[in-house]
């Protein structure tokens, strides 16, 4: 599929008169009719909610949207538990799935409120300690271990993941949960990741839809939901079929209706905890070609860097490259899109094919509206940019200014250099 920008050089000509690039950039629009089209694909499930893992873009302005859709929050960590919160979204519109957890952010979870579903076995024990009870209400994630496959093709390696319990703990632990009180009971599962094919959620749906059968036999545990967490991709490749979100609640539909509803199950909530999926196209990150270097390849720097944008340089990840006002261009220069880290793998592309680039050329980086912003680090002393909003009017919202120096040097508390800077 051919990849087209949602902005436009004109538009990021007057842009950059009031906020200077590399910023993030969101399309209101995009996200909306996306969004939408998700919750009309699980509309056949009475409790389906999804919780938006806030990981991939944590900006409430986003969340906001997304809330209009009946979205809820995943939460990994005390400063997303506490963003949820302070954003007024309820207790039961969160769900803190998290791993290796400390103590004082299951306490908080428990505070506002929110689901909490457990990691590992020794959880149970730890949470209790924690809070001194176990909620109502909680959830197990399950790693059957070995490899997950879609018709004989590896999708990913579960057996090779920190996150879980085994099937034996599974059991084991919803009858100590049951004992204890414990009255409502959820599990969770997510066994691979970015798929790009719209089997990964039914096949995965199946396995868990036959576990929570065996469950309810074996212990009597009361299960309500079944989350079947994030996983749904997007195509970065320009010759990649997109995911068809339709489709995909359909085929969960058709195992839920084969599994769940004998079993007299048909009550069952679906969750998801969709990140990319929901945001990932929808955010470009904007930055402009700065330098022009010609060594023993063709290099063109630019004045973003793996810091606005880490995926290529963490995972060698493609990410396609639009140069806005010359969409129409043949694409017959060889380029290295590099930012000025001194680390050799900060580089946006490699050997990407593009039109002939000119210094101040803008360019769109596509798919960095989730884990783009939010991956970001400090390295090299280097701020995290500006996020805007292009909302459905065509205005453009500031939702996250750029950090300045001040940002950066606020926590030598123990070293007066404001002082000496002037701040
Ligand atoms: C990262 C994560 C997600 C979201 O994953 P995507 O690939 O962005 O869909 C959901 N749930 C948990 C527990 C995660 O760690």
């Amino acid at each position: 599929m051919e990849k087209k920008a949602f902005v436009t050089k004109e538009m990021i000509e007057e842009i950059v008169k009031t906020y200077p690039t590399p910023f993030h950039i969101y399309d209101e629009k995009g996200i909306r009719e996306n969004a939408k089209k998700l919750k009309e694909a699980f509309a056949w499930n009475k409790g389906y909610k999804e919780f938006f893992a806030v990981k991939a873009t944590p900006n409430p302005f986003l969340i906001n949207i997304l809330r209009d859709y009946g979205c809820g929050t995943d939460c990994s960590s005390m400063t997303e538990l506490m963003l949820s919160h302070a954003m007024d979204i309820p207790g039961e519109d969160i769900m803190f799935s998290s791993n290796d957890t400390p103590a004082e952010e299951f306490a908080y979870a428990a505070k506002i409120g929110a689901t909490i579903n457990l990691d590992d076995f020794t959880h149970i024990q730890f949470l209790e300690d924690t809070i001194g009870y176990l909620p109502k209400t909680l959830s197990c994630r399950y790693n059957p271990g070995g490899y997950f496959s879609i018709a004989n093709s590896i999708m990913d390696n579960p057996g090779d993941a920190k996150y879980g319990f085994t099937t034996e703990q599974m059991f084991e632990g919803y009858k100590i949960m049951k004992a204890k009180g414990v009255e409502n009971f959820g599990i969770h599962a997510f066994l691979a990741s970015n798929t790009v094919t719209n089997d990964y959620y039914p096949t995965l749906a199946k396995q868990l839809f036959e576990l929570a059968v065996k469950l309810k036999e074996e212990t009597g545990a009361h299960i309500t939901f079944i989350n079947l967490s994030g996983g749904v991709g997007v195509p970065y490749r320009p010759d990649q079929e997109p995911n068809d979100i339709m489709v995909i609640g359909e085929g969960v539909r058709k195992v839920y209706e084969e599994v769940l509803v004998p079993a007299g199950m048909g009550d069952v909530k679906i969750y998801t905890e969709l990140g990319r999926f929901m945001l990932a196209p929808y955010g470009h990150l904007v930055t402009k070609v700065i330098h022009e270097k010609h060594t023993h390849k063709e290099y063109l720097g630019v004045d973003a860097c793996a810091v606005n944008l880490m995926r290529p340089a963490m995972y060698g990840a493609y990410h396609h490259i639009t140069v806005l006002g010359k969409e129409n261009q043949p694409c017959d220069h060889k380029y290295d899109v590099t930012g000025s880290l001194c680390e050799n793998n900060d580089k946006f592309a490699i050997d990407r094919m593009l039109p002939k680039v000119e210094i101040g050329d803008y360019i769109a980086i596509h798919e960095a509206g989730a884990h783009g912003y939010s991956m970001g680090y400090n390295y090299n002393g280097k701020l995290k940019s500006a996020e805007l909003l292009l909302k459905e009017d065509g205005s453009v919202q500031l939702i996250r200014r750029a950090e300045t120096p001040k940002d950066y040097f606020a926590t030598f508390d123990q070293f007066d250099i404001y002082k000496k800077l002037g701040f």
